[in-house]
Formats: structure tokens, sequence, C-alpha cells
């Protein structure tokens, strides 16, 4: 969503180039947050077709079971869902591993871990919300900080990643990698800042971010 719409294909390249990890390809739907932005099961398949690195798609829409083979039939490796938009969270993640896709969880700032506690056998990733979804250039929530430490103590020796998504700064990101973070994603705060070069960019979230083996 932080991407120059017009030229993604060059963007894709560009920020390959600089060193890009993975593609987070944000969904919205207008309802369960306030935003639309471009980003439909078409956008997956144009980025696959570009590139090979791993995609995860972070659907901030309502039942978002409707929609899952679409995106993973597209080129999506993992689809995260959040827990607030269904009902089925436990089938949904199940459904995604039936289709050979990773599963990842998302939580908005005020979502309590609990609520997630009856899935983290089966995902491949929690995503632990920064910022309240649906805008870019947010302040990160400063509560959230102890959530990551929650989780990674909920973690244990189960293997999913964690991820955070909103406001991160190079700080931010050099104290959350600290606590266990493993993957951060990249907006208008960080690699398309207005100004920021790219490869200068990544870099020092490379350094910052060291991958830990889990
Ligand atoms: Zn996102």
């Amino acid at each position: 969503m932080c991407a120059d719409i017009m030229n993604l294909e060059k963007e894709i390249k560009r920020l390959e180039k600089a060193g890009v990890d993975w593609w987070h390809i944000d969904v919205m739907d207008g309802s369960f947050v306030p935003n639309i932005v471009i980003g439909c099961a078409d956008l997956v398949k144009a980025t696959r077709y570009i590139s090979k690195k791993t995609i995860d798609v972070h659907l901030m829409i309502e039942r978002p079971e409707n929609h899952i083979e679409n995106f993973i039939a597209a080129g999506a490796d993992m689809v995260v869902v959040h827990q607030e938009a269904t009902k089925y969270l436990h089938r949904i993640v199940s459904k995604i591993k039936d289709l050979k896709a990773k599963s990842g969880v998302a939580l908005n700032p005020a979502t309590p871990l609990e609520t997630i506690k009856n899935v983290l056998d089966e995902v491949g990733m929690g995503l632990l919300m920064t910022v309240n979804p649906g805008f870019a250039g947010q302040k990160y929530i400063e509560a959230v900080t102890q959530k990551t430490k929650d989780l990674v103590e909920m973690r244990g020796k189960r293997k999913f990643l964690i991820q955070v998504d909103g406001g991160l700064d190079f700080e931010k990101i050099k104290n959350l990698s600290g606590l266990g973070v493993n993957v951060f994603v990249g907006g208008s705060s960080s690699v398309f800042k207005k100004g920021a070069r790219a490869e200068k960019v990544v870099r020092e979230i490379h350094k910052l971010a060291v991958l830990r083996q889990l």
C-alpha cells in the first residue's frame, strides 16, 4: 500500500535490488478497516509473475474465509487473517494449511493474545499490529511492545515467526528484534519514507534485525 502504484514493477525491482526479503501485500475492504487500497488477488498474481520472493497477504477484510483460495491460487506463500474478522479462525488456519500455504493470524493493538492461544500450534506466523490497521504513516502504539514480549514467551519452543506491522523506525526495529520479533513490515516510516534511499534503509534493517534460528 505504500509503494508507487503506477510503477509497481519498477518498485519491486528497485527494492529487490536493495535487498528486501519478501513482499507484504495489504488487502482492505472498507469495512473491517475504514480504507480501501489497491490489493487484490490480481495484484498478488502480478507480483508473483515478477518476483520469486516470499509473498505474504495481510487480509484486513471481513469473512476472509471466502477469499483464501483465490489468494493462494494467485501465488501467495502465506495468508494472514485477523482474529477479529472471523468466527472460524481454527477452520481457516486448517484450510490454508490444506491448500499448502503458510498461515498467519493477526491481532489489532487492543485485542488480547488469549484470543489466538488455541491456534498457535497450527500457525506459521503471528502478526501483531503496532498501529490500528487501515492507513500508512501512523504512529507506533507503545503498549504493543509488552504484547510482543508476551507473544515471544507464549511461543516457547514453537517455530512460528512473529511479525510486526506499522510505524516502525530503526529504533523500534532494533528493540523488537532484541525481544524476539522476526519479520518487520517496512512502509512509509522506513523503506518508502520520502527521500529515503532503499539500499541504505534495507542494509540498516538487516544489521538491526538479525534473523534468529528458530
Ligand atoms: Zn499489513
